[in-house]
C-alpha cells in the first residue's frame, strides 16, 4: 500500500484526536484539532455514532497513523505480536514503540515521526556501533543508539536538536544528551506508551 502524502491534519480530524504529526505545529494554536475538531470533507460536521466495527476500523487506522505504518506492515506486526506471550494489543504496541524511527523520534531527535523515517533513511543514526537506515528496525532491550559524529555538523540536526530538547522522553530510553547516544533500558510498558487507543479494538478487527 502507498504512503499516504496528503495534507497530514486531514487524518488527525478524521480520527477526532491529536496524532502529533506536524513537529513544533502540534504543540501550537495553529494545530487543525484545536482550531476545528470536526472530520474533513461535506459531510464532516455531522458524524455519526460509529457502529461496533467502525470503532475497531478506526482504532486500528489511529495507531497505524500515530506511527506511520502502512496497511501490510501493520499487519505483519499484529501477526508477531500473537506469537508472542502476553496480551496481543499491548504486543503489538509495543512493537510499533520499538521501531527505530519512533524512537528517534521520542529521542528529540526528530520533530514528528515523519521527519525520524526521512533521517533515518538518510544514514544519521548508529545502532549498537553499526548504521543503521532502516526506519522499521526493530530495536530491543540494551540497544545503544547514537548520532553518527559526522552528523552532528549539519545545520539540518543541529536545528532539529536544539528545537526538540525539552520535549520530555519516555522513562524505558536513558539518553547522555552530552554524548548524544540514548540507551533502551527496556522496552516499554502498556502505561508509557502515549498512543491515544484502546488497543483490544485492534485485536477485535484483525480476529474476525
Ligand atoms: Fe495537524 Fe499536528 Fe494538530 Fe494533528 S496534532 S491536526 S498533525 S497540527
Amino acid at each position: 500500500m502507498a504512503r499516504y502524502t496528503g495534507a497530514v491534519c486531514k487524518l488527525c480530524r478524521r480520527e477526532g484526536k491529536k496524532l502529533y504529526l506536524k513537529g513544533d505545529r502540534c504543540y501550537s494554536s495553529k494545530c487543525s484539532i484545536d482550531r476545528r475538531n470536526y472530520a474533513p470533507g461535506q459531510h464532516g460536521q455531522s458524524r455519526k455514532k460509529a457502529s461496533e466495527y467502525g470503532t475497531q476500523l478506526r482504532t486500528k487506522q489511529t495507531a497505524r497513523r500515530y506511527y506511520g505504518i502502512n496497511e501490510s506492515q501493520f499487519r505483519k506486526y499484529f501477526a508477531m505480536a500473537e506469537k508472542q506471550a502476553g496480551m496481543t494489543g499491548e504486543n503489538l504496541l509495543r512493537i510499533c514503540e520499538s521501531r527505530l524511527d519512533n524512537i528517534v523520534y521520542l529521542l528529540g531527535w526528530a520533530s514528528s515521526r515523519a521527519e525520524a523515517r526521512q533521517l533515518v533513511t538518510h544514514g544519521h543514526f548508529v545502532v549498537n556501533g553499526k548504521k543503521v537506515d532502516i526506519p522499521s528496525y526493530l530495536c530491543k532491550a540494551g540497544d545503544v543508539l547514537s548520532i553518527k559524529k559526522k552528523s552532528l555538523d549539519s545545520e539540518k540536526i543541529k536545528a532539529v536538536l536544539e528545537a526538540n530538547a525539552s520535549r520530555p522522553v519516555p522513562q524505558w530510553l536513558e539518553v547522555s544528551n552530552e554524548a548524544n547516544t540514548a540507551k533502551v533500558t527496556a522496552l516499554p510498558e502498556r502505561d508509557q506508551i502515549a498512543v491515544p487507543v484502546e488497543e483490544h479494538f485492534i485485536v477485535e478487527f484483525y480476529s474476525k
